[in-house]
């Protein structure tokens, strides 16, 4: 099996890894290093304390032997009390000291008195070493040294080890020793192996445990973020962006688990916010909630939201609504000439707070500072959000600002597609709903609506006005002058008819030179009126076209709904039989539809 590189594992085997070697090396050294050390310095220090004592009882024999080279003792005198002496000398209340010459007869052995004057040249330990030639042959060589062997301890039967020092006293000749039992520290040792052992294993467990603990803890969490940006990243429909990493702690674990929920926390709500701006009817209602956004959400107050029309050059406030331009914070000429707007032309965001009065057009009240942020899509600019704020609240705390600007910037981008589309959609609609000429609805447009206001008309119960209107002699115009003059002539006539009833009236573009016009809640005879005035407005009209001044006159048929008829499409007929009987009736006139008109029952 191939063992991958180390820095290619998992993080969890990796911790692992390098928590058993540090175990194992901890052990290796307290068994191979630390224990043998305690062991020597222990073995040291009594082989240390034993050579002391020797050195005690030595100096009692070179006492002696003064007393006798000084006369005050014969020799033989000087060595019995010698040893008398040190047969009585004890330490650690059982240690003692023995004395052989150096042709290994026992001179003095205090525990074991019987061996006194015996030769125990052929002593012999349990493992067959002659423990008395040893010390001769130490003390020959040496003068001194220490002997390991085994021997009963007082009183017992079973040989152990021992350690045993020997000195020479040469002007004698006699070998003065004494030794320490080292079983005891074989049971010491034994007993400090077993303490480390258990010690080690419970410092095992623990850092195992600990590692593993942590281990867990941060690839969960890893798995978790990954999970969760893979997800992300996929921009797969399933994404649970309820999903949040629960945390306690405040390490690194839990600030990147903080962060990622709060990360996922905007990702949904940014989420979730486009989803609605999709849904929502006009651009207008995005705005505002695009507006609503940065106000309460954000608690960025002071925001304006610019839409901008490429083909007028103009820019419009279009959030908050506001019921005077003077109440913005920009020179008012910018809302002509959108290119005097430095985020608009440039296409980046405008601060003041990177550098003072950046831009010209910001009327710079005092105290206050602004922050553009121009909508960018498809290369052209949509629009310009406007964040304007006290100098002091941005200082106070800048970098809550930034994050709430940061967050704004967010929001934007993510509507920007919405607002391209619905754009889009609005140039769309409008241009299929207009004729170009005239700019006046057409046809289509009156297919669309008019169910809905028909209904609306029903509903309240009033009546809705129907004037066909139909130039005279228009033809005349296209022969005469070409068809470019008929062209003016007919705008200058659509203009005349539309500025000729109110606003909520339609005015729709029926046909070549044919127009209808739909007027709402009229009362009875209104539209006869209406026809009239248009009628009345066409015929004074003073057209100018490039050969001089046109004049023309309209021909119109009335009708009205519901009181004609119960179906709409039929009252724009009985409008439209009226105007033949204007034409009929010698053109520049106003007939009013009657019963008489229409005798068929097919339409
Ligand atoms: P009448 O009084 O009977 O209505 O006479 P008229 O000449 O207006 O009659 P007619 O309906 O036959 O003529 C309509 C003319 O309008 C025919 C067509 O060439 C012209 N026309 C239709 N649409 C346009 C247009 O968009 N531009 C121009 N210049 N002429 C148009
Ligand atoms: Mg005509
Ligand atoms: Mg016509």
């Amino acid at each position: 099996m191939k063992v991958k590189r180390f820095r290619h594992w998992a993080i969890l085997p990796k911790i692992m890894t390098i928590s058993i070697v540090s175990v194992a090396i901890i052990a290796a050294v307290v068994r191979f290093y630390f224990l043998p050390l305690v062991e020597r310095k222990i073995m040291d220090g009594k082989k240390e304390g034993t050579k002391n004592v020797v050195e005690v009882a030595f100096g009692i024999l070179a006492g002696y032997d003064a007393l006798a080279k000084s006369g005050q003792l014969t020799e033989a005198e000087a060595r019995e009390r010698a040893a008398q002496e040190v047969r009585k000398l004890r330490y650690k209340e059982t240690e003692y000291f023995w004395i052989t010459d150096r042709a290994l007869n026992m001179v003095m052995h205090p525990a074991r008195p019987e061996l006194d004057g015996t030769n125990l040249g052929d002593n012999k330990d349990p493992q067959g070493k002659y423990i008395f030639r040893e010390f001769a042959r130490v003390c020959n060589e040496k003068g001194s040294g220490f002997v390991e062997y085994l021997w009963p301890k007082p009183g017992e039967r079973l040989p152990v080890a021992k350690i045993s020092y020997v000195k020479l006293y040469a002007p004698w000749g006699w070998i003065v020793g004494s030794g320490v039992y080292v079983d005891d520290v074989e049971k010491d040792m034994a007993r400090l192996r077993w303490n480390m052992a258990v010690g080690t294993i419970i410092f095992a467990v623990l850092t195992l445990s600990l590692s593993l603990f942590i281990g867990i803890s941060i690839t969960r969490l890893l798995k978790n973020v990954i999970g969760g940006l893979q997800a992300i990243a996929s921009g797969k429909g399933d994404v649970d962006l309820s999903k949040r990493i629960a945390t306690s702690s405040i390490d690194e674990i839990g600030v990147l688990s903080a962060e990622f929920n709060g990360l996922m926390d905007s990702i949904s709500s940014l989420t979730v916010f486009k989803k609605v701006i999709e849904e929502d009817d006009t651009l207008d209602d995005v705005y505002a909630r695009l507006g609503s956004v940065f106000t309460e959400e954000l608690g960025l107050g002071g925001c304006v939201i610019y839409e901008i029309s490429g083909s007028q050059g103009k820019m419009r406030p279009v959030y908050p609504s506001f019921p005077v331009t003077g109440e913005l914070c920009c020179n008012a000429d910018i809302l002509d000439n959108h290119d005097l707007c430095k985020a608009k032309r440039t296409g980046h965001p405008i601060s003041s707070l990177t550098y003072p009065r950046i831009c010209k057009q910001f009327l710079a009240a005092s105290g206050k500072e602004h922050f553009c942020i121009p909508m960018t899509v498809g290369g052209g600019t949509a629009g310009v959000v406007q964040f304007v704020f006290n100098r002091s609240e941005t200082f106070t705390d800048s970098r809550e600002n930034e994050r709430r600007l940061y967050k704004a910037e967010q929001y934007i981008k993510e509507s920007l597609s919405v607002i391209e589309a619905k754009r889009l959609m609005n140039t769309l609609r409008e241009s299929s709903l207009r004729d170009p000429l005239t700019g006046l609805s057409n046809r289509r447009y009156l297919q669309e609506y008019t169910e809905k206001l028909v209904a609306g008309a029903k509903r309240r119960g009033t009546l809705v006005g129907l004037i066909m209107c139909d130039l005279d002699y228009f033809k005349q115009v296209n022969d005469s002058y070409g068809h470019n003059v008929g062209d003016i002539v007919l705008r200058e006539t659509a203009n005349i008819i539309r500025t000729s009833v109110r606003e909520s009236d339609i005015v729709v573009r029926f046909g070549g030179e044919e127009f209808l016009v739909v007027l709402f809640d009229i009362r009875e005879c209104e539209a006869v009126n209406v026809a009239e005035k248009i009628r009345d407005n066409v015929q004074n009209a003073r057209i100018k076209i490039p050969e001089g001044v046109i004049q023309k006159t309209i021909s119109l048929g009335v009708s009205e709904f519901p009181a004609d008829t119960n179906t709409f499409w039929h009252a724009i007929k009985y409008a439209d039989v009226a105007l033949y009987k204007a034409k009929e009736g010698g053109r520049n006139r106003v007939m009013r539809f009657t019963r008489e008109m229409w005798t068929d029952e097919h339409f």
